[in-house]
């Protein structure tokens, strides 16, 4: 009977998944990911196989409405697609770790009531991401579960990097400085010894530009600051979300404009950003499509933040060694890392346009003094490793 391992990824109103199987006398290997969008709504099943084979695409009825009934939904099918299977681990990307949660942890009554305190630190991801692990707990009860933080890589920062300066009492209910993105930021520093050893002990700042976006410096391999703080609205602009902004604006909007609290989460998370500069998407793609003058406002506005936040990053790092692109925009467009590369010049970085678009993973040429690269991120397997590792510790 071959063994199959999950790791989920539960959110508002996606499950996003992946199924590793590993037969008798073999390796893990990936089987099958794939996600239901628009649980709540219009709710819809995809998958691929291993090799990328669309192996489902379907409707799914609206009693798909929660955490719980889409993974009924996901259990049917697999179910269906592998007879004979036993489910030896599940993996979850959980949002917060808080400070006390280091590295990944086995999931025990007690791990979930403390995740569950950490809820008003992440109200709008933890209860998707907590509601999945009962979810589980109540179908398969006893099958371990593994809770993988996306705060846990930046724990060990040095106390400046992590301080929000407020009032002790205010820090005491746990406002200071998480960071986020960690299970990408670690599975490139796993990677970078084998695809870039020179660099992988040096200075380095990992980009992840996606929908959300950040910047993580590494030292070491190890994580030393990151532009996400609080929460991740901060440091770079988004598709949807300012990253930093003056917070007398958020007063502003409180004070003179006299809008709810509920309102403002609204402008900040899903208004903002590339969205709410453009007036015309959040994606990359279509803004660098267009010609309109507040579309290349936002992309001009992306770029220059990405450059500053970087230089913000190598006055910590005290210089730096390499720069690495990650996620849907780092990966995948030249145009942004070749205005990126040229922005942060000064540091050292010389583009190599030609390897640049042909998507490198090398980008700069053998001369330049700081190298830059463009790796892809792969955080489900991040999740799996821990939850093999951890579970074969027993
Ligand atoms: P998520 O945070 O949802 O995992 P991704 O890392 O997949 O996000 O990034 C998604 C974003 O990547 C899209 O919104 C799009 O803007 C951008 N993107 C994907 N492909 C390209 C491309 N070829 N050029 C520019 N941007 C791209």
């Amino acid at each position: 009977m071959d063994d199959y391992a999950l790791v989920l990824n539960a959110g508002s109103s996606s499950l996003k998944f992946c199924v590793y199987q590993r037969p008798a006398a073999g390796a893990w290997r990936l089987a099958a990911r794939g996600q239901i969008d628009g649980i709540g709504t219009s709710p819809r099943f995809t998958a691929k196989d291993g090799d990328g084979r669309v192996v489902a695409d379907q409707s799914l009825d609206s009693t798909v409405l929660d955490a719980r009934t889409a993974l009924d939904a996901l259990a049917g099918w697999l179910r269906s697609q592998y007879t004979s299977a036993r489910v030896v681990g599940v993996g979850h990307r959980v949002v917060h770790g808080g400070s006390r949660f280091t590295g990944p942890a086995v999931v025990t009554p007690q791990v979930l009531e403390e995740l569950r305190t950490l809820v008003p630190l992440a109200p709008l991801h933890q209860p998707h991401n907590l509601a999945a692990i009962e979810a589980v707990a109540g179908r398969l009860p006893d099958v371990p579960q593994v809770a993988c933080f996306d705060t846990s890589f930046h724990r060990g920062q040095p106390a400046v990097a992590e301080i929000v300066p407020l009032p002790a009492h205010i820090r005491r209910s746990g406002v200071q400085r998480y960071g986020f993105h960690g299970l990408s930021y670690e599975y490139i520093a796993s990677v970078l010894p084998r695809v870039a050893p020179t660099i992988a002990d040096g200075r380095v700042i990992v980009a992840h530009l996606g929908s959300g976006s950040s910047l993580c410096a590494l030292k070491n391999g190890k994580s030393v600051d990151s532009t996400f703080g609080f929460t991740a609205l901060d440091g770079l602009c988004m598709g949807t979300r300012p990253g930093a902004i003056d917070p007398g604006v958020i007063l502003y909007l409180f004070q003179s404009l006299g809008l709810s609290a509920k309102e403002v989460e609204t402008i900040l998370y899903k208004q903002s950003g590339l969205l709410g500069i453009s007036g015309l998407s959040n994606d990359m793609r279509v803004l660098l499509e267009s010609r309109e003058p507040a579309a290349r406002l936002a992309v001009d506005y992306f770029v220059y933040r990405a450059a500053k936040e970087i230089g913000a990053l190598a006055a910590v790092l005290g210089g730096i060694d390499a720069l690495v692109f990650t996620a849907g925009i780092g990966e995948n467009s030249a145009e942004i890392r070749r205005r990126i590369c040229e922005a942060s010049a000064w540091l050292g970085i010389e583009l190599d346009t030609t390897s640049n678009d042909t998507g490198g993973p090398r980008l700069s040429l053998p001369e330049s003094r700081v190298s830059a690269w463009v790796i892809l991120t792969n955080e489900e397997l991040m999740i799996a490793r821990h939850t093999r590792d951890l579970l074969a510790k027993g």
